[in-house]
């Protein structure tokens, strides 16, 4: 076995739930027995269609309790207005998508404690930072800001408070040098909330309908355009390391029902690849990429097509910044 080989992180493939159970006997799941776990996951914007299903939950939940482990389902609020912006608003969405039916506590996180990464500080949520082993269960699909979410947003977004998510996308809204803009018209058309509009010689941002994706800056060829903080996908990948640096992570990605937008879209879109299955491994760079990879030799390209972005900033970033390995190696059971 060579150097690189040995660098590799383990990811697992399979597509029939009646293997999870060898699926996590691969990674250290007896280190979790005994534990109360909390299992982050995304319980569905109202009239979202492809969120994770509670039947699948529940297969997992049953999977961790029979080995010995007290799993409660978990999410934070979310920085936009709607029922999912306060804890009771969410709970009864959790309800409403039948979570509170799968035999486990369901917590939703409105607080949390501050941790610092590459010089950034990001708060993240009392129940993941009061952890020391978490179960993270993802749903691969696209998304309009970052190309594609998995692992990576299930934390880098999802484990931390609305006001620290507020932050992070104000800090990736754009600034504009008029003196270098030809005004051809490309930031506007790939802006994903119509925010900039473009007259002849006038540039114009609407700050309230931008929501900090930094898609535009990437499509500026001029250079007319710049992040006021940073990339959003960098410090994506940046929040989610401090939401799991220290722990103890099993992840599990299910990549079916891949539509072009993600699970907080009521209206995320058609489905633009087949379904591809189940991925484990206890490393979101390497299951984000191996993910990716699946989905690339069926529909090459297919989010960087569909949301003008290409979803490899994130893993790129996640690697500079240890948050894992893009190098890995596929089992498939
Ligand atoms: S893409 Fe760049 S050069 Fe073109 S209009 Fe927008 S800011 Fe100006
Ligand atoms: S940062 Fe995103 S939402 Fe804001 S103007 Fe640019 S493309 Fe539009």
């Amino acid at each position: 076995m060579g150097k690189e080989d040995r660098m590799k992180k383990k990811v697992v493939f399979f597509t029939e739930l009646s293997r999870l159970h060898d699926a996590l006997e691969n990674f250290d799941i007896q280190g979790f027995t005994g534990k109360t776990v909390p299992v982050k996951l995304h319980m569905g914007e109202i009239k979202n269609k492809y969120f994770l299903k509670p039947d699948f939950v529940k297969i997992v939940v049953d999977e961790l309790k029979n080995q010995n482990i007290s799993p409660y389902l978990f999410d934070t609020t979310v920085a936009y207005s709607g029922l999912r912006h306060s804890k009771l608003g969410y709970q009864k969405v959790t309800k409403l998508h039948g979570f509170t039916k799968i035999g486990c506590d369901v917590v939703i996180d409105d607080t949390g404690k501050f941790v610092t990464v590459e010089d950034r500080e990001y708060e993240v949520a009392d129940h993941l930072v009061e952890s020391s082993h978490i179960f993270a269960l993802s749903h691969v699909k696209g998304h309009i800001v970052t190309g594609m979410g998995g692992a990576i947003k299930n934390f880098g977004m999802g484990g931390v408070t609305k006001e620290t998510k507020q932050k992070m996308h104000h800090g990736s809204k754009p600034v504009y040098h008029e003196d270098a803009c030809t005004y051809c018209g490309l930031c506007a058309k790939v802006c994903p909330f119509n925010a900039i509009e473009i007259k002849e010689k006038t540039w114009k941002i609407s700050t309230k309908a931008c929501f900090g994706c930094g898609v535009c800056v990437d499509a500026c060829k001029s250079k007319a355009l710049d992040h006021r903080g940073a990339d959003f996908q960098y410090v994506l990948a940046c929040a989610a390391k401090a939401c799991v640096q220290g722990k103890n992570v099993i992840y599990l990605n299910e990549v079916k029902r891949i539509a072009r937008s993600c699970d907080c879209d009521p209206f995320a879109g058609p489905i633009i690849c087949p379904d591809i299955g189940y991925l484990v491994s206890d490393d979101p760079v390497a299951i984000d990429k191996a993910s990716l990879d699946l989905i690339h030799k069926i529909k090459p390209d297919i989010f960087e097509k569909e949301n003008h972005i290409s979803p490899f900033k994130q893993i790129k970033y996640g690697e500079e910044i240890g948050l894992g390995s893009s190098s890995y190696e596929l089992v498939e059971l």
